[in-house]
């Protein structure tokens, strides 16, 4: 039986816990939901206020050029390459998830004229799925086809019509993580672009774009990458593929020379090009701020750390009387799990809410998975066991049946 002193001491020995204090997190909550909004960095709101008032408010206009504004989606994306296994010149920091979709989809479809199907998993998120039905409206259905199927089908359904496979590396329920090494070759194998989505990896554990030789990747800034809500995402593009790659949404920052205001669209030369109009400079300094803790940071660290506390998660949980009836949903071997681990359990939506209620933050999602984000930056194994002791009460009373916890809102 693993004790509350176990736990303090797995803390005391874990050579990450030092970096808790890079984020300001209140004191009486147990955050288990770094997957899905990241937490505070104790420098962001010292430099946005910077931003604010010295940059814009003093420097105005001329900050683009004297604060760097205008390089900050391609040094942002270089902080972000290293973290994603891409060499210098592939990352940029731009738009969301979904825009960065959009324009890869797009202009990877191009690169296969031969070839009309997107390739993908019915269990995606659904934005991925959402961004290339799109498409196919827009291009329809001679040019475009949204293929969904379930993973295991994956295979079978990777005919000579796939122009592009898109998974995501992680899945946001149950924490499955696709073999991206394998799942490339494949595509590559049968004639295929990949595109990848690293919404729920990045940040969180070692990736190899380059060695992996990827096509295409996009990812999110505010989950593992504590960027802020709403963060700029991200998107990688590998440099063999950069002259041929024209994504739509042409816009000027995207142009190899946006200054000279000429009337027609020319690309830049490399990773630029998917840039469109101008970034959010406030959002750029908060994602940077995000960053910075990664400075210097061994993901293979990072990644052992998660893998430990989700195994500990899982035990504490599965050795609880009351607990029995959570059914664990994420797998148990460790190359197959992201940083995550989900349980289902039919009452899952009003356990997650009395969580909430006692402070510890996970979150639900449909229809029946109860989902804990670790977050190894910033979470405590005391925390994991602090958060099983009231969820077994919980588990252990039923309180979680009480109407209070029943009441959906509109963010879940
Ligand atoms: C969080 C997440 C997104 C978010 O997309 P936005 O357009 O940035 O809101 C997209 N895809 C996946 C897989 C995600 O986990």
């Amino acid at each position: 039986m693993i004790t509350r002193d176990d736990c303090a001491s797995m803390d005391a020995a874990d050579p990450l816990a030092h970096l808790r204090d890079a984020f300001d997190l209140p004191s009486d909550t147990i955050y288990l939901d770094g997957n899905s909004l990241g937490a505070l960095p104790r420098v962001t709101p010292a430099r946005l206020a910077k931003v604010i008032e010295a940059e814009w408010g003093q420097e105005l206009i001329r900050s683009w050029n004297s604060n760097q504004w205008i390089d900050y989606p391609t040094r942002i994306g270089e902080r972000i390459a290293r973290l994603v296994g891409a060499a210098p010149g592939q990352v940029i920091s731009t738009d969301s998830v979904s825009n960065n979709l959009f324009k890869l989809l797009a202009a990877g479809l191009a690169l296969r004229p031969d070839r009309t199907t997107i390739l993908s998993v019915t269990d995606n998120f659904p934005t991925d799925l959402y961004i290339a039905q799109g498409l196919q409206r827009l291009l329809g259905t001679e040019r475009c086809n949204v293929r969904a199927v379930a993973a295991e089908d994956l295979q079978t359904a990777l005919l000579d019509d796939v122009a592009i496979v898109m998974l995501t590396e992680v899945n946001f329920r149950t924490g499955e993580r696709f073999d991206m090494k394998a799942w490339t070759d494949r595509a590559h194998a049968s004639g295929a672009l990949i595109l990848w989505d690293l919404s729920h990896s990045a940040g969180a554990m070692p990736i190899s774009l380059d060695a992996c030789d990827v096509d295409m990747a996009v990812g999110c800034g505010y989950k593992f990458l504590n960027g802020g809500p709403g963060a700029p995402a991200f998107l990688y593009a590998a440099k063999r593929l950069h002259d041929d790659l024209h994504q739509p949404l042409s816009g000027w920052l995207g142009h190899a020379r946006p200054f000279d205001f000429t009337a027609d669209y020319e690309p830049a030369p490399g990773i630029l090009r998917f840039a469109s109009g101008t970034p959010s400079i406030l959002a750029m300094a908060a994602l940077d701020c995000g960053l910075e803790v990664f400075e210097g940071l061994n993901l293979g660290s990072l990644r052992h750390k998660s893998l430990a506390q989700g195994d500990l998660l899982i035990e504490l949980i599965e050795s609880r009387e009351a607990l029995t009836t959570l059914k664990l949903a994420s797998p148990r071997e460790h190359v197959k799990r992201g940083s995550q681990v989900c349980f289902r359990h039919e009452g899952a939506y009003a356990m997650c809410q009395a969580l909430i209620a006692d402070g510890v933050i996970g979150d639900f999602r449909e229809p029946d998975i109860l989902r804990f984000g670790l977050a190894p930056l910033y979470l405590r194994h005391v925390d994991i066991f602090d958060a099983v002791e009231k969820l077994e009460a919980i588990a252990a009373t039923g309180r979680w049946r009480e109407p209070v916890y029943n009441e959906r809102g509109k963010v879940t």
